[in-house]
């Protein structure tokens, strides 16, 4: 056992539902959250504020390697500074995907993340979290869900925010990300072995959060 509780790995593609589903179950359990997209969203951000390529994996990596990350309250700073709503727009979706294709990067936050969660007491989210970051996780979770019932979700999320976007241009680009996601050659998507596999299309979000927060609760009493 951990000093303050399990780790609970939530991995799965866009849209799935790990940012919803993660955060109710963290305040449920009283339990951390890190939303490891942000870390690669803001990479993609400060390279583009840099001049640094999205292709350029040694700069990537060199930069990444100098920035300070801290979960503030479940929300991203670096060096201080909190990007919010910047992290989320479409553009910084696709710069992610990109820049998490390269090992460099890869590397420079897996420190990050394994710092992030050595005390257990917490949900961390992402692509890799149970196939690299914490493969002993006491808890793994497989998201998915339809391709058209993500790209609603994702649809409804940027249309709050005021970003103008249509179902189908949602639809391709996140079928773009999850194809390289998938094929990248290093951690690239998978179901972590041990995994649980969770269907979300058509279900509520408190049923949801009721399973998982069952299935955490019984491996802490392990
Ligand atoms: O989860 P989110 O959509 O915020 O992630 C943005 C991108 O960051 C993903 O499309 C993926 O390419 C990358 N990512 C990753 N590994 C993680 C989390 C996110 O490669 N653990």
């Amino acid at each position: 056992m951990r000093a303050r509780g399990v780790i609970v790995a939530i991995d799965g593609p866009a849209g799935a539902g790990k940012s919803t589903l993660s955060r109710r179950v963290a305040d449920k359990l009283g339990y951390t959250l890190v939303d490891t997209g942000a870390l690669y969203r803001a990479v993609a951000l400060w390279a583009r504020r840099r001049g640094i390529a999205w292709d350029d994996g040694a700069a990537l990596g060199a930069m990444t390697a100098t920035l300070g990350f801290a979960f503030v309250d479940g929300a991203l700073e670096v060096d201080g500074e909190r990007p919010g709503d910047a992290l989320r727009t479409s553009e910084t979706s696709t710069g992610a995907s990109r820049v998490s294709a390269h090992p460099e990067v890869r590397a420079a936050l897996l420190g990050v993340q394994r710092d992030l969660g050595r005390d257990g007491g917490v949900v961390l989210e992402g692509r890799d979290i149970g196939t690299v970051v914490y493969p002993d996780a006491e808890v793994k979770v497989f998201l998915v869900a339809t391709d058209e019932e993500r790209a609603r979700r994702r649809l409804a999320e940027l249309l709050a925010r005021g970003e103008a976007s249509t179902f189908e241009g949602v639809l391709e680009e996140i079928r773009a990300r999850d194809k390289r996601d998938e094929e990248r050659a290093v951690a690239p998507l998978r179901m972590a072995k041990g995994a649980v596999r969770l269907d979300t299309t058509g279900r509520s979000l408190d049923s949801l959060v009721e399973e998982l927060a069952a299935i955490v609760a019984r491996a802490a009493t392990h």
